[in-house]
Formats: structure tokens, sequence, C-alpha cells
């Protein structure tokens, strides 16, 4: 183990780096926060030192945690890990007060952190606990304590500590929406105490620590008479802060993130005691919330399985499929957005529409999105022109020459469609990968009008491009390893997260969704208030409830696929009673957000205010029913339809199922995703829970025969398929 090495130059300072062998970031395993431990030991005790720099021998200092680390403490059940976080606090806490009298708080070694670059987690909460952090001015670098998004907190003391040092409300934002900064905003939030140049960064960590005196080292909370900033919570500012940010916590996060609430009650107990108490409070808390189930799907779904494909878990094993050249046709809404996100990381972009001045259009999206990065300094006048330049935007489709990607995103028609498939493939070579981000239309049937279907591909981007991380890469019955590697990379490019599905109406994402939209909607036709429904789907975690997101995406746009689906299905066309609503919404005008009018009234402005009161005029309130049976209906609506999605093999992977969920339309993050929520309340809860909506509400409820089979088993779907996968 050599995660940690120490050096002691000819003036007394010794030198401990942080580098984890092959791996590319640092991340604290148990054995190296032992072997921290004992050089720290060593340190203190050895004579000739005089103080120590930690730093890392990578360009950045470090990651956070081994997430392995706390797979293993959880397994080990809440004595395991409670000792485990104690061992730690130890080490810190050992770092902190570094040798010194406890009496006189006289004779302590100074500790500095010097941090190269991204310090994150552990990464910041060892920094935290030394006597000074020093950064390198590298403005790529994030700082900062991620946890919560992750459905945990910082539990090495990190949130103990921030709180004492910045106070309740100045902490919250780095907390409780685990903010990242760069160097010189840490700096300036107080988060860390220095900026050096990076060249400068170990000279000036020597010189901090051969100049440190006594005082230097004692943490505000371990002095006389320290108070906290802010105020503590039975102090008149102090008590606004807490029950203000009570408030706002549970208003966020409707009380469904455990991490939330244990971080505040961890907060809020640490701030009635003395130091080493709170340090014990938070790493109770922290034990409760790693106990939690929501806590270990979201790191898997978030953490593990996202970054998992992201670097390419399902890409077929063919060679480097890199985009060099992209050409997109359609400059419309979602064209212009693939053309940014595609110039922005470098890649030379062809954008194409039927007029030019449509192009232009389309290439001025870029121009305004990034004057908005000039505005919010994010972006220099060197990048906007720099990316800027990489757009092309024409009417030729003799530009064409040389794209290796076309990704065609024209008017939702086959005909119009097919045409232009036909004239990409007469200007591009033989080579090239051409998808369409159609979001209705079978991938199989558009790759009728090509001449190479094996390079035909689904290519769906979600709306605004530049915003929503998931992308649905769709393989046709046709399409071949190298086009599904060619849309892997490109997504990989463009740093998105991809999920690959085979083709069937609607893919994956929207084929959950509508049928969640529908549901909202029949409550309101059943009578049900729509108040309920709203507040119903918002209590269980989804973002938006179902009549808000209709709103969003708009009611004509509802009605068309309505139409579109029932003209597909004909007589199984199941959903006529959402249509009478839907239907009968749009003869009003109320097309939703777009209108200014939809199931919520909006003011001339556009901002949205309650729920439309004419819905009770034409849909009278009946009994309602309890807040979990119309959580079960929303829920079930959308997970049901996952789990027949993996039964029809549109979906080969859970893990794909579940990360698609969460970054695709938001299913409750906290329950890491539809399968995962399935398997927190197991297959057989499942199946009773499905059988009393059938009983109330209709066969669409009927459990899809995997789940039947599964509660049979005894099975999860972690459990099951991952087995599968191993084999
Ligand atoms: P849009 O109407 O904003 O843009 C379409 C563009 O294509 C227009 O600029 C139009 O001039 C251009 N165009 C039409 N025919 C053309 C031709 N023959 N040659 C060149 N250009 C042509 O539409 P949009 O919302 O950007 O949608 C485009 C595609 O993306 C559709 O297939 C849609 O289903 C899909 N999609 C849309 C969304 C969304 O939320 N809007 C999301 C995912 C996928």
């Amino acid at each position: 183990m050599t995660d940690f090495t120490m050096t002691t130059d000819g003036d007394g300072v010794a030198t401990i780096t942080w580098d984890v062998a092959a791996k590319s970031m640092n991340v604290m395993s148990t054995a190296a926060f032992g072997l921290l431990s004992d050089l720290v030991d060593q340190a203190l005790a050895d004579a000739a030192v005089k103080g120590i720099i930690i730093t890392s021998g990578k360009k950045d200092f470090a990651g956070g945690m081994d997430l392995n680390v706390i797979a293993e403490m959880r397994a080990g059940g809440a004595q395991t890990i409670f000792d485990g976080v104690m061992t730690m606090h130890k080490v810190l806490r050992k770092i902190e007060l570094a040798g010194m009298d406890p009496k006189t708080k006289k004779g302590g070694k100074p500790i500095v952190a010097a941090l190269p670059g991204t310090a994150l987690g552990i990464g910041l909460e060892l920094p935290l606990s030394c006597h000074r952090i020093i950064a390198a001015d590298n403005p790529k670098a994030k700082i900062g304590l991620p946890e919560i998004m992750v459905g945990i907190f910082p539990g090495a003391g990190g949130t103990t500590r921030l709180v004492r040092k910045m106070g309740a409300m100045m902490a919250a934002p780095f907390l409780l929406e685990g903010k990242l900064s760069d160097p010189k905003s840490a700096k300036a939030a107080g988060l860390i105490d220095e900026v050096v140049a990076p060249d400068q960064l170990l000279a000036r960590a020597k010189e901090w620590v051969l100049a440190a005196k006594d005082a230097d080292l004692v943490k505000p909370w371990d002095d006389k008479g320290y108070k906290m900033p802010g105020g503590a919570p039975y102090n008149p500012a102090g008590f606004m802060t807490f029950v203000g940010a009570s408030a706002m916590v549970l208003g966020k996060t409707m009380g469904v993130y455990p991490a939330a609430k244990a971080l505040l009650s961890a907060v809020y107990e640490g701030a009635l005691v003395p130091f080493d108490v709170a340090l014990r409070i938070e790493a109770r808390w922290f034990t409760s919330v790693l106990l939690n189930p929501s806590s270990s799907a979201m790191i898997r779904s978030l953490f593990i399985n996202k970054e998992a494909l992201e670097k390419g878990a399902n890409r077929p094993s063919v060679a480097d499929q890199s985009v060099k050249k992209l050409g997109v046709i359609g400059a419309g809404m979602m064209g212009a957005g693939i053309a940014y996100v595609a110039a922005l990381t470098g890649i030379e972009v062809v954008l194409i529409d039927a007029a030019q001045e449509s192009a232009d259009r389309g290439k001025a999206h870029s121009a305004d999105l990034l004057d908005k990065g000039i505005q919010r300094r994010k972006v220099t006048a060197e990048k906007k022109t720099e990316v800027l330049d990489r757009i092309l935007a024409t009417t030729d489709y003799a530009a064409l020459a040389g794209c290796d990607l076309v990704v065609e995103a024209v008017f939702e028609d086959p005909k119009v469609k097919a045409e232009v498939t036909a004239k990409v493939e007469a200007a591009v070579g033989a080579e090239c990968i051409y998808a369409s981000n159609t979001s209705t239309l079978p991938i199989s049937m558009l790759a009728k009008a090509s001449a190479r279907p094996e390079q035909f591909i689904g290519i769906h981007f979600f709306s605004p491009v530049d915003k929503m991380n998931l992308v649905e890469i769709i393989r046709g019955k046709q399409t071949g390893d190298v086009a599904v590697a060619k849309a892997l990379d490109f997504v990989r490019a463009i740093r998105k997260t991809p999920i690959v599905v085979n083709d069937a109406r609607f893919f994956y994402a929207n084929r959950c969704i509508i049928p969640y939209i529908n549901e909202g909607i029949r409550m309101v036709a059943e009578g049900v208030e729509p108040a309920l429904i709203e507040n119903a789907a918002k209590l269980v975690g989804m973002p938006l409830g179902p009549l808000q997101l209709v709103d969003e995406t708009s009611i004509d746009l509802g009605v068309k696929i309505a139409k579109a689906t029932k003209a597909a299905m004909g007589e199984a066309y199941p959903d006529g009673a959402v249509d009478v609503v839907l239907f009968w919404m749009a003869d009003q005008g109320r097309m939703g957000r777009k209108s200014n009018s939809g199931f919520y009234a909006y003011d001339s402005a556009g901002k949205r205010e309650d729920l439309w009161e004419g819905l009770a005029a034409q849909y009278p309130h009946g009994s309602d029913p309890e807040l979990t049976t119309v959580q079960h209906r929303l829920l079930m609506a959308q997970v049901l339809e996952a789990v027949r999605a993996l039964e029809d093999g549109v979906l080969t992977d859970i893990r794909e199922g579940d990360v698609g969920a969460i970054l695709g339309w938001g299913f409750a993050p906290w329950s890491g995703g539809p399968f995962s929520w399935l398997d927190i309340i197991g297959a057989p809860r499942a199946v009773e829970i499905c059988e009393k909506l059938v009983a109330g509400f209709g066969a669409r409820f009927e459990a899809p025969a995997l789940l039947r089979e599964m509660a049979a088993k005894g099975e999860s779907f972690y459990g099951r398929f991952a087995a599968q996968k191993a084999a």
C-alpha cells in the first residue's frame, strides 16, 4: 500500500503525498486512511519534523471516498459503520489537534493541505481538519462536498466542521445542494484559505508551515468563547436560520430524501453540543443514512451505474469511433441544440436547413447560449468565436462531404425524413453513420429509406439539448455494431449519459412518461381534486406533477401523439378516457404553457399560477382517494411500463432503465429508479399493490409476468439481473 508516502526535507518539513497507484484520481480507502494515520503519528513523534504538508502526486487532490468502502461498511451493519466513521473522526481530529497540549493549546505542529486541483468529499473533509488550506489557481478544479447528490451527506467531519467554520446559513449551499466551486470562488466563500499560482503551491505551503505560530493552529471551535457564525439554534439570529432551513429543505425535497433530513438533524443537534460530541452525532446520523435503502439505490444509479454507462458498459467492442465531423440536418429547436453541444466539445459541425435563414437562426442559438455563458463568466469571448467558427450553417448538402456522423432533426414526418436520408447518403462517404433524432417514429421503418440500414440508428436527445443529460440510442432491426459504437462515442464526447434500447413505439423514456401523464389526466376526469394529484406526485419525489408536465410539453403535442397512437393501435387503444379531457382542453384553446393557459392558469408574463378553476366546472369534485392510492397509481403507471419494456427486450439492462428514468424524466431520484424502487418495496408487495389497483382502476395495472415470477421466487431485479450479467 503506497497510497500515501512521506518525505522530510532539510528544513524539517514533512510532505505526505497522496498518489493512488493505477488510478487517475485519488480515492480514499480504509487501508489508506490507516496509512495516513501512521504517517501523521510518525511525523508528530519525530523531533526533526517541524510541520507537515499534505498534498497529491496527481493533478487533482482527490475525488472522494472509494464507494466500495461505503458498500463494505454498509454490509457490516450499524455498529461497523459507526465504528468505521468514528475511526476516521479520530484520525482527522488527531491532525486538527496536531500534538498540541490540550490545556495550553501550545506545541502542536502546523499541518497544511496543498491542493493542486479538484478536492471533493473526503478530499475536502481531510483539508478541513488541517490548519490551513491552500489551493493552486486552477480554474478547472472543483472544490466541495457533493455527497448529498448521491443520497448521503459529508460524514467524515465535513458537516460539523463546515457549519462551525462558516455558520449554518453560509454552509447550506455546500452541504444541502452539494455546490462545487473553483478555487477562487471557494476562497471567496471561506471554504479554503488561500489561492496561489500552481508553481508556487508547495513553496507557499512550506513558507506557511515554517512561519505558523501556536495560535494559528487552534481552530475557532477549540478556542475559549467560540460562537457559531450566524448564531447557534437558541439565539435570535440562529433561530431564524434553523427554522428557515428546515422549511426550505422540506419545501425543496418534500421530505423524501433521508439524507437531507439527517444532515439537518446532524447540524442542528451538533450545534447544541461541544465539538467532539457533535462529531459523534454526525456519525450516528451518517450511519442511519447509510442503512437507508434510498442511499444505496441512489449511489448505485447516480454514481456507479451512470459512470459505467458513460464509460461504455454496453458498447460493442469495435475500434474507436470518435466523431470528427458532424452533420446536423434541421436547424430547429433540436438540431440547433445538437450543433451547439457538439461544437462546444470541439467537433466540427455542418448545420443544414431548407432555407439559409433557418440555418442561420439555428447557429444563432449557439451564439445566444455562449453569450449567456459570457454573462455568467463561464465563457470567454475567444471561446465563443472558437465554438461558432466550428459551425457552418448552410443549405448545401455538398458541405457534408467528410462527415462521419449525420444527425437528422427535421419535421416529425416520415416522408420528409425519407427525402433527407436519400439526399444525405448521396452527399456523404460510404462509411458515414446516419442517425435520426425522431421521438416517435420507429427507427426500423425510417431505415427503409436508407441504402445502408446497418449504418442507420436512432440518437434521441431530450429538450432542451444543452441541459438534458440523457441520450437514448435506438438500435433498429438492422442497425450494426459500428453504428452503436459511433453513437456511444459521440454521446461520450459531448459528455452526456447514453442508454441503448431496442426499437419500439416511444422507445423507453416516452413510453413510461406518457402513462404517468395519462394517469394524472384520468384522475381529473374521475373528479379527483387536481391539487391532490399534483401534490401526491411531488410528495413521492417527482419533480413535476403530471398536469404541470403536460402543460410544459404542450397539450396539442399530447393530442397529436394520442391521435397517432390511436391510428396505429386501432381497437386496442386504451386511453379514450384521457383523450376526452385532453381534446376538450385543446378545444378550449388551452395548449399549456406556450398559450399561457392549460391545466394551470398563467399570468400575462407567463408565470404559472394556480390550477385552472375551469376544471372543476367541467369535472366536478367527487370524493378524494387516499394520498397513497394516488401515489401508487402515478408510480405504477410508469414502473409497470419499465418492467414491460424489459420483458419486451426494449430495455436490455436494468441499469439503463434506472439511470434513464432519473435523467430522462426525473423519476423519483431518491428511489434510484423504477427497478430500484421495486427492489426497495419487494416484488411481493409490488404485486399486491397491482392487484388492488386492478380491482379499483382497471387492467392496465396488471402485474407483468416477470414481476409475478420474481414475487413467487423471492427475487429482486438487481439480484436476478446482476447474476445474469456476471454469468
Ligand atoms: P422544429 O420544427 O423546431 O425544427 C425542424 C427543423 O427542420 C426546421 O428548422 C425546419 O426548417 C427543418 N426542416 C424541415 N424539413 C427540412 C428539410 N427537408 N431539409 C432541411 N431542413 C428541414 O422541430 P424540433 O422540435 O427541433 O424536432 C426535430 C425532430 O426532433 C423531430 O423529429 C422531433 O420529433 C424530434 N424531437 C423533438 C423533441 C422536442 O422536444 N421538440 C425532443 C426529441 C426529439
